[in-house]
């Protein structure tokens, strides 16, 4: 039987990085793991490709989803849903790739409580000026949703202890370096490998 792909959770605060992380992770790093579209009420931001950044549904759409149990988890954030289709996770995991997911905390949480063999990574700020600057120069937001964001950050910082790994993002290039040592470590555990090596051990006596 196909080895299981390993589920990966990459979340911290909103404007953390995560995406900018994300993206030089896939593109510089030679990955062979699969990145999971999420699916999102919030309006398409200019430069966003529907299918690649996000699948942008109505509140209406979504809701269905919700109710027919086809998400992985999903959340409420800032006036908008997120969520992680079930089908794309489990259909990849099951032919043996790497599933990366790109979510906000409270979501993560969720994934974990439903399949804690994940590994989560919390990408974490240097400081909360330094957040609130990335935020405000990213120039997408309105100042309340920046206030709304920053309050969510401060939450956000506290279930850091959940989670199995912290990356500071003071480099995207160091940090997606990091979170791509963390994939090859954990790959290397004993725990992943022991059948293989006891089929060895057996052919050899
Ligand atoms: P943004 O509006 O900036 O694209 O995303 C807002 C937050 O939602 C970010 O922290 C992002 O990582 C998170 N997010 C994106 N997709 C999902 C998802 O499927 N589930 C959850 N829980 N959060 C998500």
């Amino acid at each position: 039987m196909e080895e299981q792909g390993l589920l990966i959770v990459l979340s911290g605060p909103s404007g953390v990085g995560k995406g900018t992380v994300r993206k030089h992770l896939f593109e510089h790093y030679n990955n062979d793991f699969d990145f999971s579209i999420s699916m999102t009420t919030r309006q398409q931001r200019v430069g966003e490709v529907e299918g690649e950044d996000y699948f942008f549904r109505t509140k209406e759409q979504f809701e269905e989803y919700i109710k027919e149990g086809r998400l992985l988890e999903y959340a409420h954030y800032v006036g908008n849903y997120y969520g992680t289709p079930i089908d794309y996770v489990r259909e990849t995991m099951a032919k043996g790739i790497d599933v990366f997911l790109e979510i906000e905390v409270q979501g993560a949480l969720e994934v974990k409580k439903r399949m804690p063999e994940g590994i989560f990574i919390f990408l974490s700020p240097p400081d909360l000026d330094e957040l609130k600057s990335r935020i405000e120069n990213r120039g997408t937001d309105l100042p309340d949703v920046i206030n709304q964001r920053m309050d969510k950050a401060r939450e956000e910082l506290q279930l850091i202890k959940y989670y199995d790994y912290v990356v500071e993002n003071d480099s995207v290039d160091a940090a997606a370096r990091k979170i791509r040592s963390i994939i090859e470590s954990e790959h290397l555990k004993v725990e992943r490998n022991i059948e293989r090596f006891t089929k060895i051990i057996q052919e050899m006596m």
